[in-house]
């Protein structure tokens, strides 16, 4: 396969180094993959700059139609994106429950299309015989994108879209782990979008520092872990960049006595295990009420030991392995931490498969808060179930860690469910359901799992500066 090329200033641009991105099913290279200097980022930065001027000087439905042509085109090329994805992210093309690399795709358009139909429209604070204020929003200049692994095209999307309807433009780094997704949608995107408008550069941590410390861009948008965010937060401080952060989390879902445990269980092991677990809103760890715990443990296994582990471009898998080696190791120590304390595997625990990243779909139960696999996110296909007794114990047990980015309460009374998640401390909770995240509804975490929201209004107007006018009469 040849070499993927940096997407600059509308053009493939070749550097002069180059790294192998592996497929996680089998360690195989899917393809090299450009490693960007700085002198590539500044002329990402300086074009983005220069197309900043006419295409923020479009009308928003102009901006539109272009971004809804995009769509079309990415579309076109379905079966192209969804293969890439499955070879360097690991998730099966289909997968359970039809959460693999379709779901991926249709969900990328899906949000583009939504969101490229959101309006920015001036509002009009007062109006009377005096004085008029209106407040209209601005865009605010070259955005920075940085993304994670998971999720490649749909994270990437959420970040571009909004931040060029509102009139900004962009220069994204993707994951060095998944870059050539990314890669591929910016050539494609060339076809429809002014040059300048959207530049794609590769390359690991060190590229990602010079982005959020370039005096040039002016808003980082940042998806990924809480110490790399931390890291960015210092490094944007030069030139007062905005920033939008959405780190890691480590949700509860709270099942209370009153569920019907086979209504449930399903949507409960689809909320853990979408993304083999490497969903930064997934259920990851699960308290469950003693009257039926037991009943729900079985049932989950029940769906757990019927899941096929495998390569994602088989047709019946239903699991990928997971995206990399580092990953992995994280999830082996925290299952070793929990076997050492005694806690219970009622299904997988052992790596069977050494030829790629696996791990099979692993439910412990007998353990406790204070554990490493209940208090360190595990991003990968291992959950916690932990039995409470007391709700006050469960609610306590949900807001004791210092992140917060979403929660679930599992009921059939929706009166008592909503009391008990109004006071779950995260961005977002759902009430019998969990993970599922809308282009409408704002979306965000608390305490370490960021600041800032991505999606809706709200996410939208993050990508713009607030330009208020009194007019006296
Ligand atoms: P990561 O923080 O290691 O890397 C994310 C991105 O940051 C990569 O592109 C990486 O190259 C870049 N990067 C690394 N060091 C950098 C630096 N010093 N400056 C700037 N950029 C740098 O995260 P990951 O391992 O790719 O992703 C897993 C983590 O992401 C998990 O903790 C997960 O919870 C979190 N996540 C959060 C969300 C969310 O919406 N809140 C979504 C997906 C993943």
């Amino acid at each position: 396969m040849k070499p993927f090329k940096l997407v600059i200033n509308g053009s493939l641009v070749e550097t002069s180094e180059y790294f192998d991105v592996l497929n996680p099913a089998d360690k195989s290279v899917v393809a090299r993959c450009p490693k960007a200097t700085e002198a590539d980022l500044n002329n990402a930065v300086a074009a983005a700059n220069t197309a900043f001027e006419s295409w923020s000087a479009l009308d928003i439905s102009e901006r539109r139609e272009l971004l809804l042509k995009l769509a079309d085109v990415v579309e076109d090329k379905a079966e192209e994106f969804k293969t890439l994805l499955t070879k360097e992210q690991g998730k099966p093309l289909q997968g359970f429950a039809n959460l693999g690399a379709g779901f991926e795709f249709e969900g990328t358009l899906n949000w583009i299309r939504t969101t490229a139909n959101f309006d920015i429209k001036p509002k009009i604070i007062e109006d009377n015989d005096t004085v008029r204020i209106e407040l209209h929003r601005k865009p605010l200049g070259v955005v920075g994108s940085i993304t994670p692994w998971n999720y490649p095209l749909l994270i990437s999307i959420w970040h571009i879209i909004p931040a060029l309807l509102a009139g900004n433009t962009v220069v994204m780094k993707p994951s060095e782990m998944t870059p050539l997704t990314m890669l591929r949608f910016g050539e494609v995107a060339q076809e429809i979008l002014p040059p300048g408008v959207l530049n794609i550069v590769t390359g690991a941590g060190e590229l990602g520092a010079l982005i959020s410390s370039h005096e040039d861009i002016q808003k980082i948008v940042f998806t990924g872990s809480t110490p790399t965010g931390k890291a960015i937060m210092k490094s944007a401080s030069g030139n007062l960049k905005r920033l939008t952060l959405e780190l890691g989390g480590n949700d509860a879902g709270i099942v209370l006595d009153d569920v019907n445990v086979d209504d449930i269980a399903e949507k409960i092991f689809a909320s853990a295990f979408i993304n083999n677990g490497q969903t930064c809103a997934a259920l990851k760890r699960l308290y469950v009420h003693e009257s039926v715990y037991d009943e729900m443990c079985n049932a989950l296994t029940k769906i757990a030991t019927s899941m096929k582990n495998g390569n994602g471009m088989d047709k019946d898998t239903d699991l990928g392995p997971l995206q990399n080696e580092q990953q992995l190791n994280i999830v082996k120590e925290l299952a070793e931490d929990a076997k050492q304390r005694g806690a219970t595997f009622l299904c997988g625990g052992e790596v069977v498969d050494e030829k790629g990243y696996f791990y099979p779909p692993t439910l412990v139960s007998n353990i406790e808060d204070g554990a490493k696999l209940v208090d360190i996110e595990q991003f990968g296909p291992i959950l916690p179930i932990i039995k409470f007794h007391d709700v006050e114990d469960a609610i306590a047990s949900a807001n004791r860690l210092g992140v917060g980015l979403g929660g679930s309460v599992w009921s059939q009374d929706l009166i008592k469910a909503q009391r008990v998640a109004s006071r779950m401390q995260c961005g977002t909770v759902w009430i019998n359901s969990h993970a599922a995240v809308l282009p409408i509804a704002p979306f965000g975490g608390v305490k370490d799992s960021g600041f800032g929201v991505e999606f809706g209004e709200e996410g939208l107007n993050e990508y713009t500066s607030v330009h208020t006018i009194h007019i006296y009469k």
